[in-house]
């Protein structure tokens, strides 16, 4: 099976070609400007020291300062690194921000680690490569693994390092160490908004709605879901889920997944839950199939057991090319990472401009601002889509590939 970045890569040359973007351009787009390997050296409780492996991929900043999160997982490598980087260049220019796209990565399972081991190596992240970072420089967020509090972590050592309070350096703090209302939930709103949408132009009575991923991504959007009167019928996290063809009551999934760190059907007493895996949770008769965890969950082994009518990819990278193809000739739509989790970054840009401004605005102001920013990019892309006759991914990457090579030969 290919890696990551070559799914990645296979994307952008297919784009590319439809876009008649010419080679040398091509080339130039696909490289990284920037890989910086580094290892982080953590004190363990018991007097030990352990050694951490860290990335950060600088891809492109053709168009601003570079932007991407920071993932703290045990199977992170230098390969998902640099596919996440390049994504978030891509999805950057799609949402029509002033950043290029980076990305970061510590090889570790945060779960295994105690809260002061879990600063430590937060701030060792910074103290590595401080020099490489700042607001016009490069700004990391939050992703799979990495929480506001770690964010205040490394706002607050970075500050240290240069001597000067910087919260633009850094996206998704808490909003008390001056992070930005709205910003938790911008990824699953903006997804909430790109269903809005889509559904404007389908025909889909009272759809029902799988969620792959119950973490800062897939709860949210669950929850808007939810508000909204939308039927989830399925949830699942890393160790297990559940479906009910009725539908689950979200704020009750919240409670139990807070009380017992995962959702089981065991923890909904008198509920007729099934309890299911993260395999057969993708492969379940939906509208709405909405993979929010890992890249790589949707591909050639189960391609042809998806029974959704359209995949949402609130996750980067969850659908290979080879699954796409298989999925497209069955009429199923599949809208990409780039286009429906582009909320989270927009979010992170309107966190930048009240930091750099040091004035904090309402949520609902937040909110209101993504909203238009996701109608705009739908719609950007639903042009694109009739004018090369492309699907979702492909009219994203256009969009997106013409407005960075264009700022590269200015
Ligand atoms: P998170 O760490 O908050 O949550 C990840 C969730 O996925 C957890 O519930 C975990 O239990 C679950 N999970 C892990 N492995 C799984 C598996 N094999 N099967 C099913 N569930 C599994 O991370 P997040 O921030 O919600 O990120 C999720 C995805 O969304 C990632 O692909 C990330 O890159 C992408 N994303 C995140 C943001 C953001 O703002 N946080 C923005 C854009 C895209």
């Amino acid at each position: 099976m290919s890696t990551f970045l070559e799914n990645t890569k296979q994307f952008i040359n297919h784009a590319a070609e439809m876009a008649h973007i010419e080679s040398g351009m091509l080339a130039r787009l696909e490289k990284s400007d920037r890989v910086l390997e580094f290892e982080i050296t953590v004190k363990k409780g018991d007097g030990a020291e352990e050694k951490f492996q860290g990335w950060r991929v600088q891809h492109n900043n053709a168009l601003g300062p570079y932007k991407g999160g920071i993932r703290f997982h045990q199977d992170s490598s230098l390969d998902e690194v640099e596919a996440l980087a390049s994504i978030m260049t891509w999805k950057t220019a799609l949402m029509d921000l002033p950043f290029g796209g980076a990305k970061g990565a510590v090889k570790v399972d945060p779960k295994k680690l105690t809260r002061e081991e879990l600063e430590a190596l937060s701030r060792g992240y910074v103290q590595a490569i401080w020099e490489n970072l700042g607001s016009y420089k490069d700004i990391p967020a939050p992703d799979v693994g990495t929480t506001p509090e770690i964010l205040d972590w490394m706002t607050d050592e970075y500050s240290k390092l240069t001597g000067k309070w910087s919260p633009a350096a850094f996206t998704g703090k808490s909003v008390d160490k001056g992070g930005s209302k709205g910003r938790e939930i911008a990824t699953g709103f903006g997804g909430f908004v790109v269903i809005r949408e889509y559904l404007l132009q389908r025909n889909m009575e009272r759809p029902k709605i799988a969620i792959q991923g119950f973490g800062n991504v897939g709860l949210h959007i669950a929850e808007i879901l939810y508000e909204h009167g939308y039927m989830v019928t399925a949830l699942s996290d890393s160790k297990g889920g559940i479906y009910g063809v009725g539908g689950i009551d979200i704020p009750e999934a919240v409670r139990v997944k807070k009380e017992h760190g995962t959702v089981s059907p065991a923890f909904f007493p008198g509920k007729n839950f099934q309890s299911i895996s993260n395999e057969e949770l993708l492969e379940l008769p939906v509208d709405i199939l909405i993979p929010a965890a890992l890249e790589n969950q949707i591909t050639e082994t189960n391609a042809d057991k998806i029974n959704a009518r359209v995949i949402l990819e609130l996750a980067n990278g969850p659908v290979t090319p080879v699954a796409e193809a298989r999925l497209e000739a069955r009429g199923i739509d599949i809208v990409p990472d780039i286009l429906a989790n582009g909320g989270g970054v927009v979010g992170s840009y309107f966190e930048w401009i009240q930091s750099l401004e040091e004035n904090y605005w309402e949520a609902k102001q937040v909110l209101e601002k993504i909203d238009a920013k996701m109608v705009a990019a739908f719609r950007g892309v639903c042009e694109t889509k009739k004018q090369h006759g492309a699907n979702w991914r492909m009219a994203s990457y256009i969009r997106a590939l013409l407005r960075v090579a264009e700022a590269m030969k200015k």
